[in-house]
């Protein structure tokens, strides 16, 4: 079954909207788009922010709708396994959608100012290592991390992470293996 959603404006530019009730764990579309190197042109000026990172150097492009999905640092949505975007909570009809850029960014040194205007708002979206230590262990127990994140932590860069969130990064890890191969491009 398609997840119904709608583009239209919002206090960030353009949104995504849910256009019908989800179900919390729905998946609630499938980003698509070209894939581009970090050395791409499309990785510099206003097209930057569309960019999603999928690997230290690799990115990709997303079309719309999936191109329109705002940040939040409170989302009701959140990436899963690279591509798909999962419903964190029962969405309403008319709600819009978020996730949270900084589960997919790493080794980066793109940062924006963010006005989400959540409580636990951070004030800036930068890198998932940045983030604090109960966020990072809520997004890895909700496996709605980037596995290229979740390989960086448990691979040289442990000393950034608490052991907590290295023991839920591994688990992430051995999930994402397992799936990966069907996802190659
Ligand atoms: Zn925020």
């Amino acid at each position: 079954m398609t997840i119904k959603i709608v583009v239209k404006t919002c206090r960030f530019g353009l949104g995504v909207f849910a256009s019908e009730h989800i179900n919390r764990g729905a998946e609630i579309l499938r980003f698509e788009g070209p894939f581009v190197s970090a050395d791409h042109p499309l990785n510099q000026g206003c097209s930057e922010s569309y960019l999603i990172q999928i690997g230290p150097r690799e990115y990709f492009y997303p079309k719309a709708p999936g191109r329109y999905v705002n940040h939040s640092c409170n989302p009701n949505a959140g990436l899963s396994n690279r591509f798909f975007l999962i419903a964190l909570r029962d969405i309403a009809p008319s709600e819009q959608i978020f996730f949270d850029y900084s589960t997919t960014i790493d080794n980066d040194p793109w940062s924006m100012p963010c006005g989400c205007g959540e409580p636990s708002c951070r004030g800036i979206v930068g890198e998932f290592r940045h983030l604090p230590e109960h966020v990072q262990k809520t997004y890895l127990e909700k496996r709605v991390v980037a596995p290229f994140i979740a390989e960086h932590a448990t691979c040289g860069q442990g000393s950034l992470f608490s052991e907590p969130v290295l023991a839920l990064a591994s688990s992430l890890v051995d999930t994402a293996e397992s799936i990966l191969p069907v996802l190659q491009v």
